[in-house]
């Protein structure tokens, strides 16, 4: 079993879907790795490293050549797999909702499309999930960029010269992103609240030192929610958080904002109006800038000002902490491959029936064949 790793093509993608760490442990299951040249780069990982990790270095088409396994961060352009062979896993982020046009097209191309990020959030695929991996250090990051834009410091500070306050930083949807923005905050000795439409976040925000902020009297969602994660709220429950974000807000020196709903645009949670009310100086981060954005004003890719509060709207967070949240991306990969891997056919075998299979198979046999993109 030949396995590829390809060069990222999307602009601002500096990670890479195999570490040197993982293509040895590729080879040590009996497969062959072949690594086009630089992919490695944006994260680090020179061509050197995987040479002595035992993989081949070259161009693309050779690397595609008889590969049964093609691994990619983000689904690259049907047409640059040109040469790659029928029947070949393709394995990586492939945004197929957003890319829809291109998983038609790796169908057409006969190649076995996986998305790592519908990985179901099951107890045996946490260590294959590329979403928590990812916007774990996503929320780190975030907290950083926000205080690489803020005009004071974070932790309160006694000095000679008189007393820096800390700063107060709220975190609006605790999700993964959320509960390591939370723990960051703290670290960076930041007051930390914090506020989520679960009812099952209040004791995590507790228990990383944070205080709860969250809406009373109107139903959030109690408990876990399905697998895990929001639905979209009545109207009734927004106006009642509305009212309540307001009155906090406008106390807070920086905001991160993460909310997502699976399927949906992000939930709008601060308008114009409420950033109107923060202190000039102040900071948001919007994490799900990239999915419609939380935060009113916020432009994906730009850092605007509002009212004289910094509105910071990065792309890809992830990319931008290529190094660490490539090993992590890679070794989710190199679980889900190794935990299906067959040692007598030395190559993956991928159950039709499987949970995690049935979750992530895209296209097989030239057809599109999940049943979220068949309807
Ligand atoms: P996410 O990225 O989908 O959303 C981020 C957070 O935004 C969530 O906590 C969500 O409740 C919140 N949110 C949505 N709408 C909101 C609103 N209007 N106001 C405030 N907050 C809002 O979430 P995620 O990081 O993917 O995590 C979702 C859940 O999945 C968590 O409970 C997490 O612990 C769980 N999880 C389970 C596994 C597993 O079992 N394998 C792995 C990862 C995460």
């Amino acid at each position: 079993m030949k396995i590829a790793v390809l060069k990222e093509s999307e602009e601002g993608e500096r990670r890479v879907a195999a570490s040197a760490e993982t293509a040895k442990k590729f080879i040590a299951l009996g497969a062959t790795v072949a690594v086009e040249a630089g992919a490695g780069a944006g994260a680090s990982i020179a061509d050197a490293d995987y040479e002595a990790a035992g993989a081949s270095v070259g161009t693309r088409a050779a690397a595609l050549q008889d590969a049964g396994i093609i691994l990619c961060v983000q689904g690259p352009p049907p047409e640059s797999l040109a040469g790659a062979k029928a029947g070949a896993l393709l394995v990586g982020a492939l945004n197929p909702t957003g890319r829809r046009e291109r998983v038609e097209a790796y169908a057409a191309a006969g190649l076995e499309a996986l998305a790592m990020e519908w990985m179901p959030r099951i107890t045996r695929a946490q260590s294959m999930d590329i979403l928590s991996s990812q916007s774990n250090l996503a929320g780190y990051k975030a907290v950083l960029d926000a205080a690489a834009e803020y005009g004071r410091a974070f932790p309160m500070m006694m000095t000679a010269a008189g007393t820096v306050s800390a700063a107060k930083l709220f975190v609006m949807g605790v999700g993964v992103a959320g509960l390591q923005a939370i723990a960051t905050g703290r670290r960076l000795g930041a007051q930390v609240s914090a506020t989520d439409v679960r009812s099952a976040t209040k004791e995590q925000i507790l228990s990383l030192g944070a205080k709860p902020v969250f809406v009373e009297n109107v139903a959030g969602i109690e408990g876990e929610g399905a697998g895990g994660y929001a639905a979209e709220m009545s109207d009734e429950y927004k106006a009642a958080q509305a009212e309540l974000v307001s009155s906090h807000i406008a106390k807070q020196d920086i905001v991160i904002t993460t909310a997502l709903i699976p399927g949906k645009p992000a939930p709008r949670l601060i308008s114009d109006a409420q950033v109107a009310t923060m202190k000039p100086g102040s900071v948001i981060v919007d994490l799900a800038v990239e999915q419609g954005g939380n935060v009113e004003g916020a432009e994906a890719g730009q850092m605007v000002e509002r009212h004289g509060v910094k509105i910071v709207g990065h792309r890809n967070v992830p990319s931008r902490l290529a190094a660490d949240t490539s090993a992590l991306f890679s070794r989710n990969l190199y679980n889900f491959l190794s935990a299906f891997w067959d040692a007598e056919a030395r190559a993956p075998v991928l159950p039709d029936q499987d949970e995690i299979v049935r979750g992530i198979r895209l296209t097989r046999g030239g057809k599109v064949v999940h049943e979220r993109l068949t309807g």
